[in-house]
Order: structure tokens, then C-alpha cells, then sequence
């Protein structure tokens, strides 16, 4: 249920501008109106030019700002005049209309104007605010919607027909409005797209959004039977993957295998424990409810017209192609492979999945599936759910715009689309390699001891999970949490490991001996092993990175359980480099020496070890060929750099980083 968020004591005390901010992120702040940078809100005011001369202006939401979050640079300030100039023509293509939107700006530092821009100038009240409010898009989108709407709203509102967003649709309220505007009317619906609210105040446009859409939440009520849409599970994150069995991990691998492989890219598959989403995967009207399109324009590029029914990636291929070919005299721009792949997948076992280039994408789909599932369960209920045609889907998929939204977002990052794991990644050199990987755009699964792994990092892109890797049931169910929530496991840093006491031999009691092998290579030797099905699975390959020791090449003495098992481990990922590269996993090993800023380094130790060697800490630290220090981050960079196209055609190999050892040389 949406009410009004306005609080006396929040509103700032400010210009107009400071008000738009406010209620701009009150709509925001609400998922039943707005999802993931949809909808739009705009300010009239009366300014003087740098003459001296009253101007009328209008500041639109940039492009790119989310209402939830937007902030004053956020809004774009245009010269009213022209705006309602434009709006007389005849008709204007969009890119053109983008073009000579972004010169009308005030400030060429601000961002890009809204495509509704001349629609917001049109509409004469100085506040006008533009949501896709679950509610109201479920009115509009069933077979007699225009009829609900009326009755619903009566004349407090004007009712257009669809037009596709940009130019089509300010021309059409151009031409209608002026004829519907009456001062009884406060809002505006759109079918198929969603509805404006407008006033003299911040607060009074506001509000009527909310008054608007709480009238449509209660006729939902009174006449769906499931009443208004359920409640949103938590969005974002990661859920808990209690249930799924370990035969669903490799069926989501596969799954995400061949997404991955009909976008040409690697892409994230998220999962979701989610009752509604499970259930409306399993219904026997799912083929057809689910197939009549997105619940409002602005999601047709994020969850593509049709969801995946199933598995069958292929038939979907062909299914989509048809789909295409059918629009293609009108498609201004070629389909790419990244087209093709659906986002949305409803398997009867699997529940609802979804893809996306990244995970932060892939939950934003989710999201909005999610409220798409609900809006068509009413619509149905209330006689129903019919959305845009074919036609105006793909006019909408194909627009110029729409596509050169999709080109910036598909501007992948090298590790874009990829999973990592990381042993170890609650500090030191695998808290630093989950880092930079994170960095490069990649999933991350961080295991460790630690309790706190789960907040190590705050990203979508984090899934941190503490984990005993002796227990091969503890690493069994945290691989089953890592495709659950991303869809496989692409490259492993093998870096978790313990350091015993110095003691030569002689000393080292045999239960000590055994703890280091244990954990040092036993428990990396069977992550392996179970890791196999999934790097295999991996959509340019699968990666193996060691973290060995310089002591494998150049041991000391007293350390003879550390340097065996970094010795031992680096013949088990040579072994694994010749054996597993016809599943074109590539292993590669390497050898950091003195890395000082980790967990197990305190100040104390480390003057102490200076001391030993009669040098001081800084001349210790630098103790190589090259005389430089060697940080954790150091280390991830090449790590990053191993994982990354530069060495795409080297396996086997181990390479130092240590500044230069005489010994290893
Ligand atoms: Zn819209």
C-alpha cells in the first residue's frame, strides 16, 4: 500500500528546486511506483537571463538519475519557449529530438533532459510528476483497462491511449490535452505506460500521485480477489539458498552456460527464493500470462518482451528471431547476439531466474519481474492482462534510444559477467583480489572463517559466506549459495592457508604437520574437485589461480610443513594444468614473497624479524633484488591481470612476485 511519505519536519525549507528534490526521492523511495530509474518529475520556474530579462524555465529529471536517490545537479534547466515550440511539429524523430534537447540546456554540465521533457512542459501546472505505479499499470493493462480507468478515476483525470514514448507521445498530448485539462484534473493516465500528477506546490502534485494511486490500489481491492499486489520480498542482496538441491547447482550452471553462450557474453543468472515468483513459474497458464509483454515501456529492455519458458535456450533462440524478423523493415539498427539472450527465465524446478551483465543488473530485472508477476496475477483477475503489442514492443526495444541506453550499459568492464571465488577473502592478499575483482565488474564469492565475510564488502556484486573448507559439507552448500545467487563459478583463488610457528622438524609435532596440510592443500585439493563441473561450465573458460610462496622455489628453514604444502599444491595445479585444459580450464600458480600487510604481519613481529636480520623495518620490508615493498593489492593485480585476455593462452605457469630473489632466479 503506497501512502504519502511528506513529513513537515524533513521538507526542506528552500527554493523550488530543493522541494523537487524532496518529493522526487519521496516517489522514489516507493517500489510500487517507480523501479530502477523510471519515471520522471519536473519544476517550472520563472527566472530572470543574465539581461535581466523573465524567463519561464523548466528543470526535468537528467537521464541517468534515479528519483530515488536524485539530487539538484540531477535536474536539467531548459527554456520553456522552445520546448512548446517543438511540440507543433508535425512529427520529429527521437535521436534528432534527444539532440536538440541536450543544446536547449542551460548548463551544458547538466545532465541530459528527459525524453518526456516537452510532455512535462506541456502540461500547464508549475509540479508535474510521472510514476509506472504497479496499481494504476494494472488498471490500464487489462482488456476493458480504458473503462477501469474511467470509472475508477471519473473526471479527476485525462486518459490517452498508448503512444510510444519521445516525440509520438508529446505530440499526441500536444494535440489532445488542451481539449481534457479541466480545472478538475490532477492527473493523467497513460495506457500501457503509467500516470502524471500535477499542481502549484511540490506537496500538491505529490500527493495527488499518491491519492491517484491509492484509488486504484482499492478498486484493486474491491474487485481482483488476491486484492492489491503482495507485498515486495526484500529486493537486492542475496538469498539464502536453504532447499535447493545440489542437483539444481549444475542445472543452473548449464542454464547460465548457454544464456551466456547465445549473448556472446558472460552473463550473471540470479536466483531467488521467492514463494509468489516459484509459484507463478509452476501455473499452468504461465505459457500464455506470461508471454503478452512488459507491464510499461520502460521495462521492455530490461526484461525483454518474452520470458524464457523453461530451459530450452535454443527454442527461444528461434522463437525470438521470428519475433525480430517480424519488426525488421521497421528496425533501424542490427539485432546483436546480447539481444537475443533472455533475461527473464521461468522453469518449473528452478523458480524465476535472471540475467543480466552484471548481478546488480540481474537483480534489477528481478525486481522488476517481480512486480510485473503481481501486476499481471490482477490484471488477470480482473478479467485480463493485455499489455503493449508486438509492434509497439519492438518499436520500443529497437528505438534509437533505447538502444544507445543498451550500448552504455553493455560497455562491459573486463571481468564483467564472470564469477570469482576467492578462499580466504576476509583479509590480506584474498580480501584484496575480491576487491579488484569486484572492481573489474565481477561477481564475488568470498569464503572464510571470519564471521563478518558477509559485510566485507556492501555490493550486489558481494556474496561473502563464512565457511570451513576442512568440512566438505560447509564447501558443498556454499557452492550451492554462489549459483544460487550468481549461476556458477568461473575462476577460484586458491588462497586461504595458515602459517604455522617457526619450528624446524625436529619440533614440529605431527598433529601440527597434519593441521597445515589439512587446511593448506587437502581442503584446497577437494575445492578443486568439487569446482570441477562448474569451471568446466565456465563461458570463456575456467580459471584456476594459486597462491603459492616464493619457499616453493627458494625454501628456509623452519618451515618445512608451509613450504611442503605450498609444494605440494603447486604440483597438484600443474597436474590439473595439463589434465583439465581440454575443459579449457586454464591453472596458473603464483609465488608472492614478503607481503607484509596482512593479518598475520603485526608491528611487533615485524620489528622483530627486522631486528633478527640487523636492518630496520623498512630496509626488511624491502629485502629483494628490486628493492620494493609488496603489497596484497599487488598480488590481486595480477591476479586480475592472469584471469584477465592478456594471459588467455597461458596455462601451467607460475610466475613470482617477490621484487627479484636471488634464489629463485
Ligand atoms: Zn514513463
Amino acid at each position: 500500500m503506497t501512502h504519502s511519505r511528506w513529513s513537515d519536519s524533513e521538507a526542506p525549507v528552500g527554493d523550488d528546486l530543493e522541494l523537487r528534490v524532496y518529493t522526487s526521492r519521496l516517489l522514489g523511495a516507493d517500489p510500487s511506483l517507480v523501479l530502477h530509474g523510471g519515471g520522471n518529475t519536473s519544476v517550472k520556474r520563472d527566472e530572470t537571463t543574465v539581461t535581466g530579462r523573465p524567463e519561464r524555465r523548466l528543470y526535468v529529471k537528467g537521464s541517468g538519475w534515479d528519483l530515488a536517490t536524485i539530487e539538484r545537479g540531477g535536474f536539467s534547466g531548459m527554456r520553456l519557449e522552445p520546448l512548446l515550440e517543438l511540440a507543433t511539429l508535425e512529427a520529429l524523430d527521437d535521436v534528432v529530438m534527444a539532440r536538440e534537447l541536450a543544446s536547449m540546456r542551460l548548463d551544458s554540465a547538466s545532465p541530459v533532459p528527459s525524453v518526456e521533457s516537452i510532455l512535462h512542459a506541456i502540461l500547464p501546472h508549475r509540479f508535474v510528476d510521472h510514476t509506472h505505479a504497479d496499481a494504476v499499470v494494472t488498471l490500464t493493462n487489462t482488456v476493458h483497462g480504458i473503462d477501469l480507468v474511467r470509472e475508477v478515476f471519473g473526471d479527476d483525470v485525462a486518459v490517452l491511449p498508448y503512444a510510444m514514448p519521445g516525440f509520438d507521445l508529446a505530440r499526441l498530448a500536444a494535440q489532445e490535452l488542451p481539449k481534457m485539462l479541466g480545472a478538475q484534473t490532477i492527473g493523467l493516465v497513460l495506457m500501457n505506460h503509467g500516470i502524471f500528477s500535477f499542481g502549484d506546490s511540490a506537496r500538491e502534485s505529490y500527493e495527488r500521485m499518491i491519492a491517484l494511486v491509492t484509488r486504484a490500489e482499492d478498486a484493486l481491492r474491491t474487485r481482483a480477489p488476491r486484492g492489491v499486489p503482495a507485498a515486495q520480498s526484500p529486493g537486492g542482496g542475496q538469498q539464502t539458498p536453504a532447499g535447493t538441491r545440489s542437483g539444481d547447482r549444475l542445472a543452473r550452471a548449464r542454464l547460465r552456460s548457454e544464456l551466456s553462450a547465445a549473448a556472446g557474453l558472460p552473463m550473471v543468472l540470479v536466483s531467488r527464493h521467492d514463494p509468489v515468483a516459484s509459484a507463478f513459474a509452476r501455473a499452468s497458464d504461465v505459457a500464455t500470462v506470461s508471454q503478452h509483454g512488459p507491464a510499461t515501456p520502460d521495462h521492455v529492455i530490461w526484461t525483454k518482451p518474452t520470458p524464457l519458458l523453461g530451459r530450452d535456450v535454443e527454442a527461444f533462440g528461434a522463437a525470438y528471431r521470428n519475433y525480430f524478423e517480424a519488426g525488421a523493415q521497421r528496425a533501424r539498427t542490427e539485432v546483436t547476439m546480447l539481444d537475443v539472450a533472455p533475461r527473464v527465465i521461468l522453469d518449473p524446478e528452478l523458480g524465476m531466474l535472471t540475467a543480466g551483465l552484471t548481478a546488480h543488473g540481474a537483480q534489477a530485472v528481478a525486481e522488476i519481474y517481480r512486480h510485473t508477476i503481481d501486476i499481471i496475477r490482477d490484471a488477470e483477475a480482473l478479467g485480463g492482462y493485455r499489455s503493449l503489442s508486438p509492434e509497439d514492443q519492438f518499436d520500443v526495444e529497437y528505438w534509437d534510444l533505447e538502444q544507445a541506453k543498451v550500448r552504455r550499459a553493455a560497455a562491459p568492464r573486463e571481468q564483467a559477467g564472470r564469477v570469482v571465488l576467492v578462499s580466504g577473502a576476509a583479509s590480506g592478499i584474498g580480501r584484496a583480489c575480491a576487491s579488484r575483482f569486484l572492481a573489474e565488474g565481477a561477481a564475488v564469492v568470498g569464503l572464510d572463517l571470519a564471521s563478518g565475510i558477509g559485510e566485507t564488502f556492501d555490493s550486489p556484486a558481494w556474496l561473502g559466506l563464512q565457511c570451513d573448507l576442512t568440512d566438505p559439507h560447509a564447501v558443498s552448500s556454499a557452492l550451492d549459495a554462489a549459483v544460487f545467487a550468481f549461476g556458477g563459478v568461473d575462476a577460484v583463488v586458491l588462497n586461504a592457508g595458515i602459517f604455522p610457528l617457526t619450528q624446524p622438524l625436529s619440533e614440529l609435532p605431527a598433529a601440527e604437520w597434519r593441521r597445515v596440510m589439512a587446511v593448506n592443500l587437502d581442503a584446497a585439493v577437494e575445492l578443486l574437485r568439487e569446482l570441477h563441473p562448474l569451471l568446466r561450465l565456465a563461458p570463456n573458460g575456467g580459471q584456476v589461480l594459486v597462491i603459492g610462496s616464493k619457499n616453493v622455489a627458494a625454501p628456509g628453514p623452519g618451515a618445512v610443513a608451509y613450504s611442503s604444502s605450498k609444494a605440494a599444491l603447486t604440483q597438484v595445479a600443474r597436474v590439473l594444468a595439463l589434465e583439465w585444459a581440454t575443459d579449457r580450464i586454464r591453472v596458473n600458480i603464483i609465488h608472492p614473497d614478503a607481503v607484509f600487510d596482512t593479518g598475520i604481519w603485526t608491528a611487533e613481529l615485524l620489528a622483530d624479524r627486522a631486528e633478527h636480520y640487523g636492518m630496520t623495518v623498512e630496509q626488511y620490508k624491502r629485502r629483494n633484488l628490486l628493492g620494493v615493498e609488496i603489497t596484497s593489492d599487488d598480488v590481486a593485480r595480477l591476479c586480475v591481470a592472469m584471469a584477465g585476455p592478456t594471459f588467455a593462452k597461458t596455462t601451467g605457469a607460475q610466475v613470482p612476485i617477490d621484487g627479484g630473489n636471488d634464489r629463485v632466479i
